[in-house]
């Protein structure tokens, strides 16, 4: 499935070709830190599959517990969370983070992982309160 998208500012564009199986929620605390929020949604892809049309995101090296570093692309201007790359391993899997894709609303998960972590209000909102017209 071909897509596109970018940070919220715009300064920041790209096109990307996706497989919609491969749409993944992350409960890790990681994630709730990098979003501020209670865990990323994130379309997994091979190397490759992304181009940039616009601009050049700045970056951050994470290194994980295992010392596995991967690359974090964000915009430097809004902040807008992007992608996410191995940073040893060039030919590894991409991750384009789920709110930047245009299409998103065609997109929905796949899978949960890390759920040991997840807030235990997130994986049933509607179940304690309702739905609030904005
Ligand atoms: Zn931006
Ligand atoms: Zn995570």
């Amino acid at each position: 499935m071909k897509i596109d998208g970018g940070c919220y500012c715009g300064s920041i564009q790209y096109e990307a070709d996706i497989d919609p199986a491969d749409v993944s929620i992350c409960h890790c605390r990681n994630c709730q830190q990098f979003t501020g929020s209670a865990y990323r949604v994130t379309v997994l892809l091979p190397a490759g599959g992304l181009t940039l049309t616009r601009g050049a995101p700045k970056t951050f090296i994470k290194t994980a517990d295992n010392g596995n570093r991967s690359v974090q692309h964000f915009c430097g201007e809004c902040g807008s969370p992007l992608f996410y790359s191995h940073a040893d391993h060039p030919s590894g899997q991409w991750g384009i983070r789920w709110g930047s894709i245009r299409q998103r609303d065609q997109l929905p998960p796949q899978r949960q992982i890390w759920t040991t972590s997840a807030a235990p209000w997130a994986h049933d909102l509607t179940s304690w309160f309702g739905e609030i017209a904005d």
